[in-house]
């Protein structure tokens, strides 16, 4: 197993369902808002990439007519995902998939929407993994991409706790958001030939937004 997918075993799918039932609660239905408030789309299919525990899967089934795919390649994961679905009375909105986000068990054309919190600073190729996720998004069809708390006072608020919890985190959220990071992902996106895309970094968090205009592969 690599080390970053160890990260997310039994352990890790615990410590994360935790965080994201506890700290993290209030910010999945405002993300939901902003990106369901931002393109409009509130039918058809959404996926989610790196869904861990389904926190955000089950924002955005609550909050529109979508239904989401739930995509992560942890089975652990997948485990309290499945319990959170169940208790929020969501089994027939949300599915759980198996699956590498470098190498998507998912039809081409097939997603309105593709969303991802906090899951693509882990991707070890991310040249791969946004190749896969243009191939799988419909003509029409949008990305939310990237990670954040929603808005400012959630993000400060739950920085000075996480800090306080784990000194550890400042860095490593620091260098998510760092400009060079930015920098990688749009030098990225350039390289692999993505039409077009926007970059929203501020209050909200780091996003990336593709806007595919054409059917088809990269
Ligand atoms: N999106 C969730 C949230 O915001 O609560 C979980 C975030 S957690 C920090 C990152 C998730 O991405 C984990 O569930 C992990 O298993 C998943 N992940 C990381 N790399 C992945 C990959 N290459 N393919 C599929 N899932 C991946």
């Amino acid at each position: 197993m690599s080390n970053t997918k160890k990260k997310f075993d039994k352990k890790g799918a615990r410590g994360m369902d935790e965080i994201a039932k506890g700290i993290f609660a209030p910010i999945y239905p405002v993300i939901a808002e902003n990106l369901i408030r931002r393109f409009g789309i509130t039918k058809g299919t959404c996926i989610d990439l790196g869904s861990g525990p389904a926190t955000l899967s089950i924002s955005v089934a609550q909050q529109s007519d979508l239904s989401v795919i739930g995509l992560d390649y942890s089975d652990d994961m997948h485990e309290a995902a499945s319990r959170n679905i169940k208790d929020a009375g969501l089994s027939d909105r949300i599915r759980l998939l198996c699956g590498d986000v470098h190498a998507m068990p998912l039809d081409d054309n097939s997603a309105d929407l593709i969303i991802s919190r906090g899951s693509m600073f882990f991707w070890d190729d991310i040249h791969t993994a946004f190749r896969e996720i243009y191939r799988v998004l419909k003509q029409g069809g949008k990305t939310y991409i990237g990670g954040g708390f929603g808005n400012k006072e959630l993000r400060d608020e739950i920085s000075a706790t996480m800090i306080k919890k784990n000194p550890d985190w400042r860095e490593f959220n620091r260098k998510n958001i760092s400009p060079e990071n930015v920098e990688r992902f749009r030098t990225m996106l350039d390289k692999i030939g993505v039409p077009e895309y926007d970059i929203i970094l501020g209050d909200e968090g780091f996003w990336i937004v593709i806007s595919k205009t054409q059917p088809g592969a990269l």
